[in-house]
This record gives C-alpha cells, sequence and structure tokens, in this order.
C-alpha cells in the first residue's frame, strides 16, 4: 500500500504541475488566458512596476499635451495597388517587398516602414476607458535596424485605428472583396488554416481618419501578443473611423477566434502625450484611468479550479483503494 500511495501522489503532483504547459505546447497561445501569457513569454508581464506593456487606456485629461510635428505616411491616401500575403487563419496581411510605405515625423528619430496590418476585434486600446468593436494595427519596422528591430526598444511603430459601427468603410470594401474572393473564410476558423495566399491589394485610399496625421495619442508600449516585446512607439488615432455591421460580422469571420483583444495593461507612470489640444472640459462622469487587469481572469479561476477537482478525484480514488 505504501508503494501505490508513493505512486498516486507523485502522479498527482506532475499531473497538477504539467497541465498549463501541456495546454501552451499545443498552441503557442490563445485568448482564453492572456494574463498567462507571462508563464510561457516572461516578456509578457510579472506586473512588475517599470513594465510597459500594451494596450493601455488612452484618456485626454491623464495624457499630456506635446508640441509633436505631424506625422508623415507616403501611402495615407494612396490609389496605388500593393502586392500582400494573406494568412489564411486571418491573423494579418504582410506587404511583399516592404519599403515602399513608410511613416516619419512626430520625433521619430527615423523613417519606419510598413511591414503588415491586422485587426483586433474588439479594440485593444480603450478611450476614457471605453472599447470600439475594432482597431486596425499598421506596423512599421525602424529602417535603421536591419536585423532584431522586433525586440530592439525603437525597433517597431505602431499605428493604430479605432473603428465604430456606422458608414461602410471603403478600405474595408475592397480588402474583404479581395478576401472573399479567395473563398477561404467559411473554413478557417475550424482548420486552422495556415496557407499564405498572394493578393494585388487594391489602394490604401479610406483607411486612415481625415485628421490622422496631426490627431493622436503616442507613448512607449509593446507587441499586444507573445512575445510582447517592449519595442513598440505606439500612435493611436483619436478620431474614429466607422464600418458597417455587415462588414464587422465578416471580418469576425476571418479571424481564428471571435475576440483576439489582449485586456488592458498597467499604465505604469508612463507618459502618455497626445499631439491635440482642443481645450475640451472634463465630463463629470469621468472616471479615472483603469489600473489594468491585475486580477486573475475568469477562466484562469476555472482552471485553478478544474485542477483542484483533478487533486480531489485523486484522493477520492486513494482512500477507495486504502
Ligand atoms: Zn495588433
Amino acid at each position: 500500500m505504501y508503494t501505490f500511495t508513493t505512486y498516486l501522489v507523485f502522479f498527482a503532483i506532475i499531473y497538477v504541475s504539467f497541465i498549463p504547459k501541456i495546454e501552451a505546447a499545443t498552441k503557442d497561445f490563445t485568448y482564453h488566458r492572456p494574463s498567462d501569457w507571462y508563464l510561457d513569454h516572461a516578456a509578457c508581464g510579472e506586473q512588475l512596476a517599470n513594465e510597459r506593456q500594451s494596450p493601455i487606456n488612452l484618456d485626454y485629461f491623464q495624457s499630456e499635451f506635446s508640441s509633436l510635428s505631424p506625422l508623415h505616411f507616403n501611402y495615407i491616401a494612396s490609389n496605388k495597388a500593393f502586392n500582400v500575403t494573406y494568412k489564411g487563419d486571418g491573423s494579418g496581411v504582410e506587404i511583399v517587398n516592404p519599403g515602399e510605405f513608410m511613416v516619419s515625423g512626430a520625433n521619430l528619430a527615423s523613417d519606419y516602414i510598413l511591414q503588415q496590418f491586422h485587426m483586433h476585434t474588439p479594440s485593444e486600446h480603450h478611450k476614457s476607458n471605453e472599447e470600439t468593436v475594432m482597431e486596425l494595427h499598421l506596423v512599421h519596422s525602424n529602417s535603421n535596424i536591419s536585423d532584431g528591430w522586433v525586440s530592439h526598444p525603437k525597433g517597431i511603430v505602431v499605428f493604430g485605428i479605432m473603428f465604430k459601427e456606422g458608414a461602410e468603410n471603403i478600405f474595408m470594401k475592397d480588402f474583404l472583396a479581395k478576401i472573399e474572393n479567395l473563398n477561404i473564410s467559411a473554413t478557417n476558423e475550424t482548420s486552422g488554416n495556415s496557407t499564405k495566399y498572394h493578393l494585388a491589394f487594391p489602394h490604401m485610399s479610406g483607411l486612415f481618419p481625415d485628421d490622422a496625421s496631426t490627431t493622436f495619442y503616442t507613448y512607449p508600449g509593446s507587441l499586444t501578443t507573445p512575445p510582447c516585446y517592449e519595442s513598440v512607439t505606439w500612435f493611436v488615432a483619436d478620431t474614429y473611423q466607422t464600418i458597417s455591421t455587415e462588414q464587422l460580422s465578416a471580418i469576425e469571420r476571418l479571424h481564428a477566434s471571435s475576440n483576439n483583444n489582449r485586456p488592458i495593461q498597467p499604465p505604469n507612470n508612463r507618459m502618455i502625450r497626445r499631439s491635440f489640444d482642443d481645450n475640451r472640459t472634463a465630463s463629470p462622469t469621468s472616471s479615472p484611468t483603469s489600473t489594468g487587469n491585475n486580477a486573475p481572469s475568469v477562466s484562469s479561476a476555472f482552471s485553478v479550479t478544474a485542477n483542484s477537482v483533478s487533486v480531489c478525484f485523486l484522493l477520492i480514488t486513494y482512500w477507495m483503494f486504502e
């Protein structure tokens, strides 16, 4: 009996210890437990005071006006077609032969090259503690860094555009028409389609709000997916774009999971700057900035419960054999 007890306790310890790691190993990360990403990717945050993780809440009254020169996108109203690689799992659109589309200005030390763009539903950043239905991220790499820009502290500029439901968006209309012609959206959710498709993308017009170059928030942050490198200088347009309900549904069908937004992270005394000062007055109902999502998520709590149930089952088995 001593031998059986030893094996049982040993098995229980091994079983409980390895559950999270087995789950993580089968898939690099999921949106079920973003608070656990740090288990496999330390940079995703261990709630240390000096972390600069993203996304965060952006608030006019808790940001500082800074007289920044306008951003200059050489593609903001481009009617030029360009080639992209689209991943069948909906995770992003990569620019083939990057180098033509660039962003500079706003006191950036160098030009940044558009590498890819992708969408999150709902939005990742919040504005005055509110999310919107979608956020599009344009990811640019530092043109002065050929290798290692993904993890370099000044390696990446991401420009985020938050969308609300409303009028149809012309950029999204032509984007979705291209994707739907591939006839892959119906199957990718279950198959985890990792096929890459080459597309001649029609144009970039209609994507940016009219005042995107001059009216934005900016702050030092991170990638919002593992490995969560703290390499991103973030810009988020203050003005929302709109997307129709039908377009939003189509985009949600492209993603491998219905929600792909990371929760708000602690600001940790970072300088959040805004390029505009329009003398707005505080709403009497405005609430303080969220301090982040430090509490374990519901799914994390469930997982702990599930592990406890497993231990309970083993103990019951032990007593039966005793
Ligand atoms: Zn993103």
